[in-house]
């Protein structure tokens, strides 16, 4: 094993025995903060960390100065870990690592920290012309990308880079969808329906019909919309006065999510001026609450950008085939991207991750490493 591919094990196996479930990262906080400062990196932890609770301050921001005048390449990766992830014990095997079985790795996303870490050491070491480097590392990305929405970007001067954050390295992660949750509270009006159902307006119909004019499922090759959740009633013999449904749309472009979602506001808006009616002499109408949630941007980075192209030219010289692919699901990357950042979000060799059967393929690993060194050392902008 080269002496780099050992310090990178060492770092990798150090960070998995830190337990840092999302909101108690604390701990890791600390000791990447130390490690960045041990390595000649200016450093620096944001308030982030104030917006939710957690054991940790904030992001931690590491700045390596450059050797040539260049724009920072920026290198993200989060501390936080899935459950069970506490107590980890890593088994090195000879071509992957994994858990003992009763945890979870954390090579999602400690793979990413120590390829970072391990970045700026060997950096520092070989003196070779480099950019400057910012390092990023994230809290609480498992639970809703808390870090990476508050992290103070104004601290950061790079605004393109990589995300260390995926599974496979085949894949190099140029395209996400943005995600808008939809939750909607339909208010009818109750009533005896064995006595008097015509003085109520069922909140139940008026769900079902929004429900039967939607366009839902997949709407285009980037577009897909769900109804996941309804609550309401109470009892047969009631005309529902209550249902509360939520829901989702995703969109690979940002206009499509728009469209989609104001469609899905207009049929239940339609639904409730179709059950409007006169009760009692009194016009009625059931009342919609609609609520959207940006829960993130989309990714859409271009495959000749040359941030993909450097990483697609370092892969073939390590022999690695990797394609420019697009995700379902979000992480950082999509977050970032929303505040003005384009970072394509690399695989590191990681396999089967959110579960205590996550393992780390050596192989891919040591191959990531050097896609990552060749993509920093040839960025210049
Ligand atoms: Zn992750």
């Amino acid at each position: 094993m080269k002496e780099t591919q050992q310090h990178l094990l060492n770092t990798f196996l150090s960070l998995v025995k830190i337990d840092s479930e999302s909101y108690n990262e604390g701990k890791i906080q600390a000791f990447v903060a130390g490690e960045l400062k041990k390595l000649g990196c200016r450093v620096q932890v944001d308030n982030a960390g104030k917006k939710f609770k957690t054991t940790a301050k904030g992001n931690v921001i590491g700045f390596l100065p450059g050797t040539i005048k260049s724009a920072p390449f920026v290198l993200v990766a989060h501390l936080d870990t899935v459950t069970p992830g506490n107590g980890v014990k890593p088994l090195v095997q000879k071509t992957e690592i994994t858990s003992d079985g009763k945890t979870i790795l954390g090579a999602d996303d400690k793979a990413g920290v120590a390829t970072a870490l391990e970045l700026v050491r060997y950096l520092q070491t070989r003196k070779l012309p480099h950019p400057p480097v910012e390092i990023v590392f994230t809290l609480c990305e498992e639970n809703g990308m808390g870090g990476s929405k508050n992290l103070d970007i104004s601290l950061i001067k790079g605004r393109e880079g990589l995300v260390l954050d995926h599974e496979e390295i085949n894949d190099l992660l140029v395209q996400g969808p943005a995600v808008n949750t939809i939750e909607v509270t339909i208010k009818g009006l109750a009533a005896h329906a064995g006595v008097c159902p015509e003085k109520g307006i069922s909140a139940v119909e008026v769900a079902a019909y929004a429900i039967a004019q939607m366009k839902l499922g997949r709407i285009d090759k980037e577009t897909v919309a769900n109804i996941g959740l309804i609550q309401g009633g109470k009892a047969t013999n009631i005309v529902t006065e209550e249902v509360y449904l939520k829901g989702e749309a995703r969109s690979l472009a940002e206009a499509k999510l728009a469209k989609q979602t104001a469609h899905m506001k207009a049929c239940f808006e339609a639904a409730a001026k179709k059950f409007t009616k006169k009760i009692n002499g009194k016009i009625c109408c059931p009342k919609i609450t609609f609520n959207v949630i940006k829960r993130y941007s989309a990714v859409n980075v271009s495959k000749t950008h040359p941030v993909v192209k450097a990483v697609l030219k370092a892969a073939k010289e390590q022999g690695v085939i990797i394609r420019a692919n697009a995700s379902g699901g979000g992480c950082d990357a999509n977050v970032l991207s929303g505040k003005g950042f384009t970072l394509p979000n690399l695989g590191l060799g990681v396999r089967n991750c959110h579960t205590v059967h996550e393992k780390l393929l050596l192989k891919e690993f040591f191959a990531a490493f050097e896609i990552v060194l060749q993509t920093v050392l040839n960025y210049k902008k």
